[in-house]
């Protein structure tokens, strides 16, 4: 059987299943807030055109908008400064093959359950390798943190000082970066780096290091629980827009039985 008949019947015999990482858009899911100098995300928004009604007697459709990083999104090198003027820096210029790869999970979801403000370490990421092997290169990395079942204002987590949610250390990301040579890095929390990011040097060392080196993010990712620490292929393909800096997407999981 080829490769691709193999697949085909695999999905048919449940032998491979598809795991949704996608939150759904809704105007009420929360959009990452910055402080208030700085221009701000906006969340989706939906307009009903026509409903089978004297607007459109036969159809229904809607409006729609929102930031290029609102709710599930991909985030590309050019979104940041350190990727600005990194090759095939925007969404439309990926390569394609880029949106289909190998991925790997690293389970932090106990240590963000007991603080908040968890870093995913080297010393995390050696613990993990050494009960899964080394990390493939131009494999996904994905943080479960279970932080995709909070709701509201847990979600973003706000204080006084600003947002609180886990992330990886600026040592860890160059780790995956340097000596595993990943693909991307992806969270379900709303940023690629911690809620206290802006305290790291460099400041969102997840969004500088990554994006500087041609990599790819994910935020706002869910159901990470239900995937395996390997063997998963994942699907992650942004809208291809123009000079765009990410793009809202679904997020598939390909996993064997
Ligand atoms: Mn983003």
């Amino acid at each position: 059987m080829s490769t691709l008949n193999m697949l085909v019947s695999g999905l048919a015999s449940g032998a491979v299943r598809i795991v949704d990482l996608t939150h759904t858009l809704d105007p009420d899911f929360p959009v990452i807030v910055l402080p208030p100098e700085f221009g701000q995300c906006a969340r989706f928004r939906m307009e009903e055109v026509s409903a089978y009604d004297h607007r459109g007697p036969a159809w229904k459709w809607h409006n729609i908008s929102m930031s290029e990083h609102t709710g599930t999104h991909f985030d590309a090198p050019s979104h940041w400064i350190s990727g600005k003027d990194v090759p095939n820096g925007s969404v439309d210029e990926i390569p394609a093959e880029a949106f289909v790869g190998p991925v790997v999970v690293i389970d932090c979801s106990k240590g963000a359950a007991e603080n908040d403000d968890f870093e995913l370490t080297p010393e995390i990421i050696a613990g993990w390798e050494s009960d899964h092997g080394r990390i493939p290169a131009d494999a996904w990395v994905l943080m479960r943190t279970d932080w995709s079942k909070r709701r509201g204002a847990e979600y973003l987590n706000m204080r006084a000082d600003g947002p609180h949610s886990p992330g990886p250390t600026p040592e860890a990301i160059r780790f995956l970066i340097e000596e595993r040579n990943i693909r991307g890095f992806g969270t379900e929390t709303v940023g690629t780096d911690a809620g206290q990011g802006a305290h790291y040097v460099p400041p969102y060392p997840a969004h500088y290091f990554l994006h500087g080196a041609g990599k790819y993010g994910l935020q706002c990712l869910a159901n990470l629980d239900q995937l395996p620490a390997t063997g998963a292929v994942l699907i992650a393909a942004p809208l291809k827009i123009k000079n765009g800096t990410g793009s809202p997407l679904r997020v598939l999981a390909m996993v064997a039985e």
